[in-house]
């Protein structure tokens, strides 16, 4: 049986599931919301292109009569899309409105470093890449192709390559701009040509036309990387690579070549905290939209997965609970580097003080299975991420998103019926 977290304000987070009684339905508040709900997509909401019975029956608790939504929502997943092919599928999936700004991918947050939108940028992934990267606000950015027809001689570990340039009159284009930062937004094809010329790119300042006197000597390029999944779920028997395996050969083959440890400018995507703070902004957005004045101090967030969906809802209350008791200003910047949150005009205010954590049964996670022996020292998760499993405790299990809803609705007293 899973174990659930305490609060630390105390309150209830156990129990059995809820369902609303005639008397208290009737003392229900009508008035806005002031807390937020965020979602996840895969195993909460849907199983692949499929919609959920329970995520239909759920969204309506959240809608008058009317069809109006009356608590702000925002979607959070770490697949790698462009959010309006992902707007238009949940809109259609419940019958709702959803604006392509209410869902969160791994790489959306990145929208808020602004310092590198106009930097020459690398985009590592497969579909969309570039447009997804513009989408973000990267205005100058170049694929791994763009590398390998600048720089021919390169990718030796493609042996159709080696024929290829033996042949020809092959020269590197010295005009091609010096590549300033690494956007790293999902796992790419052909990771041993991208293994290959990222390592290029970082040992020589994203100019690889002259080898460096001393890899020791190297400012390494900035690196962003959306995604920390290692491995995922998919319909084979067992978990697949993830990006995070990806950038595991990467941070591996830089400190076996250089003897020091990949850094990394900013690490996006759950369970990262700027990705939740990203959408309490975005939560912030739509409350306005719906013409809520309440400030939104709580956020809910119903996820499948524990070690992604919780431990990130975990830290995100951590963070927002140092924020809030901290006078001095002292114990701000507790996150490393890769992991602090931008000062960023555009994001709204932060007002949230706790965030509540709800995990399903309908996705990665099985209530009835036990984790075998050997799971317990191993850990997947990302190398500046700290493995604490106590993180990985939700506030509550409930057994589908319906039932999640049931319990949030009932717990603020709040009612979307007129
Ligand atoms: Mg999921």
């Amino acid at each position: 049986m899973l174990s659930v977290r305490v609060l630390e304000d105390g309150s209830e987070s156990s129990g059995g599931d809820f369902y609303l009684g005639d008397g208290l339905e009737e003392t229900l508040k009508t008035s806005q919301p002031d807390f937020g709900i965020l979602f996840d997509v895969d195993g909460v909401l849907a199983r692949g292109t499929n919609p959920l019975e329970p995520a239909v029956k759920a969204l309506k608790l959240l809608q008058d009569d009317e069809g109006n939504l009356k608590v702000p929502v925002a979607f959070v997943t770490n697949a790698c899309n462009r959010s309006q092919d992902k707007a238009r599928q949940i809109s259609k999936w419940f019958n709702l409105q959803v604006v392509p700004d209410m869902v969160i991918h791994a790489p959306t947050p990145a929208r808020l470093l602004t310092e590198f939108h106009d930097k020459h940028v690398l985009v590592i992934g497969q579909e969309h890449r570039r447009d997804i990267a513009l989408d973000i606000g990267f205005k100058n950015v170049c694929t791994i192709e763009d590398i390998q027809k600048a720089y021919p001689f390169l990718d030796m570990v493609d042996h159709d390559n080696r024929k290829r340039v033996a042949n020809g009159t092959y020269q590197d284009d010295l005009s091609f701009p010096r590549v300033e930062a690494i956007l790293m937004i999902g796992e790419p094809k052909l990771w041993e040509t991208n293994l290959q010329l990222l390592i290029d790119l970082l040992l020589t300042e994203g100019k690889p036309t002259k080898a460096p006197s001393s890899v020791m000597s190297i400012k390494q390029l900035p690196i962003i990387a959306c995604n920390m999944d290692l491995v995922f779920m998919d319909r084979a028997c067992m978990p697949r690579f993830g990006h995070g395996s990806f950038l595991l050969c990467l941070e591996s083959l830089y400190k076996k070549i250089t003897g020091r440890e990949l850094d990394y400018t900013a690490l996006i995507g759950k369970p990262c905290e700027i990705t939740y703070r990203y959408a309490e902004h975005c939560i912030a957005d739509v409350a306005k939209r719906l013409g809520i004045q309440n400030p939104i101090k709580k956020l809910y967030f119903i996820g499948d997965n524990p070690s992604v969906d919780i431990v990130g809802a975990n830290l995100y209350h951590r963070f927002v609970r140092r924020q809030s008791e901290c006078i001095d200003n002292e114990d701000i910047n507790y996150l490393p580097r890769s992991r602090s949150i931008p000062n960023n005009s555009r994001l709204y205010q932060q007002t949230v003080l706790t965030m509540e954590s709800l995990l399903v049964g309908t996705g990665v996670y099985k209530e009835d299975e036990e984790s075998s022996d050997e799971d317990v020292d191993v850990y997947h998760g990302h190398r500046d991420i700290e493995n604490e499993p106590e993180l990985a405790k939700p506030s509550k299990f409930v057994k589908d998103v319906f039932h999640g809803i049931q319990h949030i609705l009932d717990k603020e007293q709040f009612s979307a019926k007129t």
